[in-house]
């Protein structure tokens, strides 16, 4: 295409033009495979006074552009169209609902401005995320029932029996998805009612606020008033019992008024040792139903789903193998997904079998990173070495239980991303340079002793097995 006049685009008025001008500015601050991977799938939708709305395939998508582009984007949209110039983007897979704008003149300024949600009539925010869909939640044994009941309660919110809808799994299995579908699904069937969606312990600070300023009427009369109450990851009210007090209540008003609460937590009711009897009792009244991990085709079937929306070219075999060897969680599924993107675009590679190789490696890394913690390393080592878990933190110089303490402390600075303080403050609130001891004395075992060496091993891998 030619150079293009600023105001040749502006009175043509023509997104395509407009965009055009863009990429080819773009196109020359990148690699041919960053271009194509993270520029070609935008779609210029409209020009509207110095705005021009593009289309973009998902909103991880835009997040990844933004974050690593947003400059380049700037600049090539204010080189076009004038320093007034402003970008909009619509999500493809949800054209209607998620609409944000991008002020370009602002010098970095990335921060959505607005986002345009469903039109309820009504001025309650439902804080539902739009990217949640029935649609694109894709169903199989492990979510058969808890995807049925949730079309059934879309449906006829608090005229089915599975009141409360109760869903309970592991993490990343698509709880919060699917909770946060049914009310996407409430609000568009039906407009006049009040939604709205919280986690837990959002409602607990809320409720803490409201306290202190005096209000909690009128938060109470709040939740009282909705017509569909949505509260993810319920666990986190174990332990917070005027909150759960007040929730008690407000559970009763809403179910009384047969208007539908939907919740959803890591275990089944009956695990929520510390929650009130109360509580639990009437979370079994409804329906409860599990999200188990999805099985292979399953897995398959998310990635290949997935991909397409990312615009991603990936062949069945890369998804096979990604989908073998990440099993036990969705998010996982799609966080190495959008590992391979990155690596992909910014080494300016291919996607080979190699690469899909070397991401799902990174991503088990990942992941021990992230879960492994000081608790369970401390339970692991106190059971190997038949030493009871309180004593670890006590005063006391026993052989044995110094020896646990320190096997503890080194093996949580080598497993897990804590601090010396914090690992420290684990193990009877001791100094950081107890720890330093610590590691230092298993070390000087360890080049003494080889069982000791082996010990370590073994207790690495229980560790690792109970995460
Ligand atoms: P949880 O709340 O159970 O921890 P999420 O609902 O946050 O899990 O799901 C994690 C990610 O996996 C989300 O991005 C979600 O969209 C995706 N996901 C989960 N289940 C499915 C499914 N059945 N189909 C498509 N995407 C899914
Ligand atoms: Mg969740």
């Amino acid at each position: 295409m030619e150079e293009l006049e600023i105001s040749e685009i502006i009175t043509a008025n023509d997104p395509t033009i407009a965009w055009k001008a863009c990429l080819l500015k773009i196109k020359e601050n990148v690699s041919m495979m960053t271009y194509n991977t993270w520029f070609l799938p935008i779609k210029p939708v409209e020009l509207n006074n110095l705005t021009l709305k593009v289309q973009i395939p998902s909103q991880f998508f835009w997040e990844w552009i933004d974050e690593h582009f947003n400059a380049l984007i700037n600049r090539s949209i204010t080189e076009v169209l004038g320093k007034d110039a402003k970008l909009t983007y619509i999500i493809a897979e949800d054209k209607s609902s998620s609409e944000r704008e991008d002020n370009v003149s602002a010098n970095n300024g990335s921060q959505p401005i607005s986002v345009e949600r469903q039109k309820p009539k009504h001025n309650i925010e439902s804080n539902l995320n739009p990217r949640y869909t029935f649609d694109n939640f894709i169903k199989g044994e492990g979510n058969q029932l808890a995807r049925a009941a949730a079309g059934a309660i879309s449906d006829n919110p608090g005229g089915t029996s599975f009141n409360p809808l109760f869903l309970y799994g592991g993490v990343g299995l698509g709880k919060t998805h699917l909770i946060q579908a049914i009310g996407n699904q409430i609000v568009k069937n039906y407009p006049e009612k009040k939604v709205i969606y919280l986690s837990s312990d959002i409602f607990t600070v809320e409720f803490v606020e409201s306290i202190q300023s005096n209000k909690v009427n009128e938060f109470s009369n709040f939740y009282r008033s909705m017509d569909v109450l949505i509260i993810d990851d319920i666990q986190f009210l174990i332990g917070k019992e005027k909150t759960q007090d007040l929730f008690f209540h407000i559970f009763n008003t809403l179910h009384q008024s047969r208007k539908q609460i939907i919740l959803s937590s890591d275990k089944p009711p009956k695990d929520l040792k510390g929650l009130d009897e109360r509580l639990i009792s009437r979370f079994q009244w409804g329906l409860t139903a599990d999200i188990q991990p999805p099985e292979l085709e399953t897995r398959i079937a998310i990635l290949k789903r997935k991909a397409e929306t990312y615009g991603m070219a990936v062949s069945n075999e890369i998804l096979e193998y990604i989908a073998s060897n990440i099993t036990s969680n969705i998010r996982e599924l799609e966080g190495c997904l959008i590992k391979l993107l990155a690596n992909v675009s910014l080494n300016s590679k291919e996607i080979t079998f190699e690469l899909a190789k070397k991401t799902v490696k990174e991503i088990a890394t990942d992941r021990k990173a992230t879960n492994i913690n000081i608790e369970t390393i401390t339970k692991v080592v106190c059971e190997h070495l038949g030493v009871a878990e309180n004593k670890i933190r006590d005063k006391t110089r026993k052989k044995e239980i110094v020896l646990a303490r320190q096997l503890a402390m080194f093996l949580s600075k080598e497993l897990t991303l804590s601090s010396l303080k914090t690992i420290g403050l684990h193990f009877g609130g001791r100094d950081h340079s107890t720890v330093i001891h610590a590691c230092n004395a298993i070390e000087d075992y360890k080049s003494k002793d080889d069982s000791f060496n082996r010990i370590i091993d073994e207790l690495r891998d229980k560790i690792e097995f109970s995460t």
